[in-house]
This record gives structure tokens, sequence and C-alpha cells, in this order.
């Protein structure tokens, strides 16, 4: 008799528990942790450049020379933005990541396209009197990470902020510069061994540069490198800065000096390093910022960093002195090659002052640097030496000078892609040339973009200025570089977008700022697809789901989508 009264509350307890563990169960995704990070399976895209390595590159083959003609679009969805974009998005667990400006944080159904959950900041627009952040080149944002059930995301105000992967929620925030001075950030955090790195950018506005590791649940922060030396009188943080102190002169820390590592990281698991680019000097000129003298370690550098406590471990400075906003913040890939003969772990870099350079990776010496287009500051880099010979005009001072590459660089923020088959590297970049000018009345302003630099000056100077040697007109191209005959491979007429993508199929997938989006023949360039969307194209990925290849790629300026194609279509 009384079985059955117990009985029923006991078998619905059942019954309901297995529900719940069932779906707890069935929406428990794996956790992205340090092992699949570190070797992703050939259908997941769970970091900024795929892998540590930043390849760019995936090993998936459904789509390939022979299929590629069968590509059509699979989804769209519009996520919003307002200006250029720039995201590399993410897939983990079925999931596309990926953000769009001002600093929006996206989550997408990768089979279906539909939005799992949308995260605004809710960040102020407009002028700066409003209360907008001041930044450099627009509200960008170049992507996000992802670590054991949390996305990471760098706000243009300074903030780090972690969300709950599944549902956008808030799960720590911390602010990751001074509150009032103007530094933003862009560029997509990193995951090193549970942490998560990030840089920061504002150079032209009196900052000083830092790279910062926090810990990846509690926010915590673990490390920092600063770029550039502080006020000595405030003392010095470690012996790097020791060491760059001996190449400033002057008060350059009123100016900030600089420095900002907006965008490039990469990391090496078993050498335990983390690489970062750093950003050009502020002001522009050396001679308002240092007095016009010395080298300013560790402006336009790629510095190894000991990936558990941030200590610097070597550098190499592309641009000693900067004096042109040839940052070297732009992306890295490493990779391991074969050079005269030797197996060598390279690192590889095509910063702004338009030298291709390969390093190894483990010692930070120089292996090679060659121009990818014409370059009129230098004549070359001394390999003994490893510094560039300038060229008598390099220096523009106040009669000023026409120089190639400009400010804009050869190369800048859009990703590059290696396919290990051909030993290839794919990137887009531009021919251009530029007057620059000190201005001898420079003064500080806070709040301004403080170069020190005229620049496209009026003719009086310009005429006065010495004859620059020839320089080619403006000129965008995509470029396949191959950095073991320190050559280019083919290069196309190309207007630049966003960055490239390679696969195993023998693909590169890139967009151009018309709307046209490509897949080329890695070995020469020849287009195999092209598919038109809306202008701006960012960076494209690729990854694969119930035995289906995707192709995902944000376009758009005022109305950005996510745009995912597949082998037939829908
Ligand atoms: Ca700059």
């Amino acid at each position: 008799m009384r079985t059955r009264p117990l009985a029923v509350p006991v078998v619905l307890a059942l019954t309901v528990a297995a529900a719940l563990s069932f779906t707890a169960l069935a929406r428990q995704a794996p956790k992205v942790d340090d092992a699949r990070l570190r070797a992703p399976e050939p259908g997941e895209w769970l970091g900024y450049g795929r892998d540590y390595a930043e390849t760019h590159h995936s090993p998936l083959t459904q789509i390939d020379q022979s299929t590629v003609s069968r590509l059509a679009p699979a989804w769209s969805v519009e996520v919003g933005s307002a200006g250029k974009i720039e995201t590399t998005p993410i897939v983990a667990n079925g999931v596309l990541y990926g953000t769009s400006t001002y600093s929006v944080v996206y989550a997408i159904d990768a089979r279906t396209g539909a939005l799992k959950w949308r995260w605004d900041p809710a960040l102020v627009k407009g002028g700066y009197a409003d209360g907008a952040a001041r930044f450099c080149c627009g509200p960008v944002n170049r992507g996000v990470a992802i670590y054991d059930g949390k996305v990471y995301v760098g706000l243009l105000d300074g903030r780090l902020v972690a969300l709950n992967a599944d549902t956008g929620h808030v799960v720590w925030a911390v602010q990751t510069t001074p509150v009032g001075k103007d530094y933003s950030i862009t560029g997509a955090p990193r995951i090193v061994k549970g942490k998560v790195v990030i840089g920061n950018g504002g150079g032209e506005y009196g900052v000083r540069g830092y790279l910062t590791a926090y810990d990846a649940q509690t926010g915590k922060q673990a490390w920092r490198w600063w770029v550039v030396p502080g006020d000595p009188a405030n003392g010095l943080e470690d012996r790097s800065m020791e060491v760059a102190l001996k190449t400033w002169k002057g008060e350059w820390w009123k100016y900030g000096g600089g420095g900002t590592p907006w965008d490039g990281i990469a990391y090496d698991p078993d050498a335990n390093l983390v690489y970062v680019g750093t950003g050009n000097g502020s002001p522009w000129a050396r001679t308002h910022r240092s007095a016009g003298t010395g080298d300013n370690l560790y402006l336009s550098s790629i510095v190894a960093l000991n990936a558990d406590t941030g200590r610097h471990v070597w550098h190499y400075q592309t641009t000693p002195g900067d004096d042109w906003d040839y940052n070297a913040a732009q992306p890295m890939i490493l990779a391991d090659l074969t050079i005269g003969g030797k197996p060598r772990k390279v690192l590889m870099q095509a910063p702004k002052n338009g030298f291709f350079y390969v390093l190894d990776r483990l010692s930070g010496e120089l292996l090679s640097a060659q121009p990818y287009v014409a370059v009129t500051w230098a004549t070359h880099i001394d390999m003994k030496t490893g510094r560039p010979v300038e060229t008598p005009e390099a220096r523009y001072g106040s009669k000023g000078a026409r120089l190639s590459p400009s400010a804009v660089g050869a190369h800048h923020w859009p990703p590059m892609a290696f396919n290990p088959k051909e030993s290839l590297v794919y990137f887009p970049g531009q021919e251009t040339s530029m007057f620059y000018q000190d201005v001898p009345a420079f003064s500080f302003q806070e709040g301004q973009w403080n170069t020190g630099t005229a620049r496209g000056a009026a003719g009086a100077a310009v005429a006065a200025a010495p004859t620059p040697p020839a320089i080619p007109g403006a000129r965008a191209f995509f470029v396949a570089w191959d950095p073991v005959a320190n050559k280019e491979r083919w290069r196309i007429d190309f207007r630049p977008s966003g960055g490239a993508l390679s696969t195993a199929g023998q693909l590169i997938f890139v967009g151009d700022n018309g709307g046209e989006f490509y897949a080329l023949d890695p070995a020469t360039g020849k287009t195999l697809w092209q598919h038109k969307l809306a202008m701006g194209i960012a960076t494209p990925v690729t990854y694969e789901l119930d035995g289906k290849q995707y192709v995902a790629v944000m376009s758009g300026i005022s109305a950005g989508r996510v745009h995912a194609f597949t082998l037939d279509g829908k």
C-alpha cells in the first residue's frame, strides 16, 4: 500500500534527473583546453591564426581545386557594423564567434547561421567630446579567443572581457589600460598556458606600449612587459628596461614613447616563448622623441618573451630609431623551414618598413631580410649587423624627403597565410610613398595625433627637398613570398581588404576591397573561383562539421554580415 505513493515521486525524480543529465551531457561541449589549442582537430579553427604558429592554414581538403567550382552560399547572417570589418572569426564546438565594430561580439550556429547571442558593450560612439574612446584607425576589432568555456575580447576602451561561451554573459572584465589615457584595443587576444595575452594601441596619442597576460579564469594579472622605458625617476620594471634605457635620450616619457603592440602575437609551446610585434615611436620624429638619436628599444621590434613570466628573452629591431611610423606590430608566422640545407625553426614577418624578415625564433638570429616593395629609406639590411643601411635622405629632417614605403606601410594588419606544401607566405600589400618633414615647432598635445612630422606637405618644402630615388607609383597587390629563396614567387594587382586563408585543398582565399571573394591557385595566383559580396571583406576561415567543409568570412561596411560557403551551397 505504501509503495505506490512512494514510487511515483521516485520515478518522477529519476526521470527528471535522467532528463537533466542527458540535457547536460548533450549541451556540454568539450572544453577548449591547452591540448586542443596545441593540436587542433582538422575541422577546427580555435584561434585567430587557427594555430599557435598563426599560419592561417587549414588541413581540410573537401573543397579543393577540383571541387571549388561548386562552392556556393550556405548561409549568411547580419551582425551589424558601423565601419570597416577586420575580424577573423573562430569556430569551436559548432559555434562561430566573431566581432564587429565597437567591440561587439557575436556567436552563430556554424551549421545554420542562426544567431545564438550578440554582446554589445555599448561603447560611446561619436566624438571625443561625447566621451568616445580615442583611437587611430576606426572602431575596428580583429577577433576573439576561446578557452575553457569562455570567449575573450579586447574593447576599444582598453577593457579585456571574458564572456560565457554559451550565453554571452560577462564572467569577468578588467581595465587593462589607465582610464583617461588614449590607449585602445583592436587586436585579438591570444591564449597561452591558461593566460589571456593582450596588447594595446594608441601610439600616436602619446602612450607607452605594453603587453599583459591575465589568468583566463579570474582575470588576475599574471605578467606585464613594457615595450619602452618610462620616466627613469620612477624606476625601471625589469632588466630589459635597463638595456632599453641606454638607447633613449631626452624626455621621451612625457610623450609616452609609443611602441604599442596592437596586433601580431604568436606562441611556440616547445620553446615556451611568446612573440610580440611592437609599434612605432611616439611622436614619429625621433628629433622630438629622443633628441634625434638612439635606437629607442624596443620600438618597431619583434620580441620573444618567456610564456610564464613575460621576461624578455631576445629581440630583433626591424627599424632602429624609427622616424617613419614603420611599426613591426604586423602578424607573424612560425614555421619549420630548410634554409641552407639546415632545418630552422623560423619566425616570419612583413612589417610596414618594406622588408620581409625571416628570423631563427629560438635565438632571434636574422636569417634573411629582402625588400618586398620598392624601399628608399634603406639600401639593404646588413646581414652581419642585422641593421638597415639607411639612405642619405632617410632622416628627412626639416628639409623633408619623399620616401617609400609611406606611413601606411607596405603591409598593414591583414593576416598572412602560410602554405606548407608550397612553402610560400601570402599577403596583401601596397607600393606607397610619402613626403615626410620634421616640424620644428612641434609641441605635444594631449588627445591629438602627435607625430612631429608633416605628411604630404606643401609645395615649397617639397621643391626644396632632395630629389628622391625613383619611386614607383602607388599600387596595391597580393603576393606569394618565398621565405627560403627570399623573393616573390608571384604577385597580382589587388586592392587589399582583409587577410588570407590557405588550405590543404591547394586554395588561397582572400577578398578585395571591391567585395570580390576569391579562391586562388597557391602556385600561380590564378583565380579558380570568385563570388561577389558587399564591399569590405575581412579574413576568411574554414571548418568542418558533420563531414561538410565550410568557408566563412565577414563583409560589409554598414551592415556587416557573416557568409558561409559549402560545396553545392545550402
Ligand atoms: Ca602608427
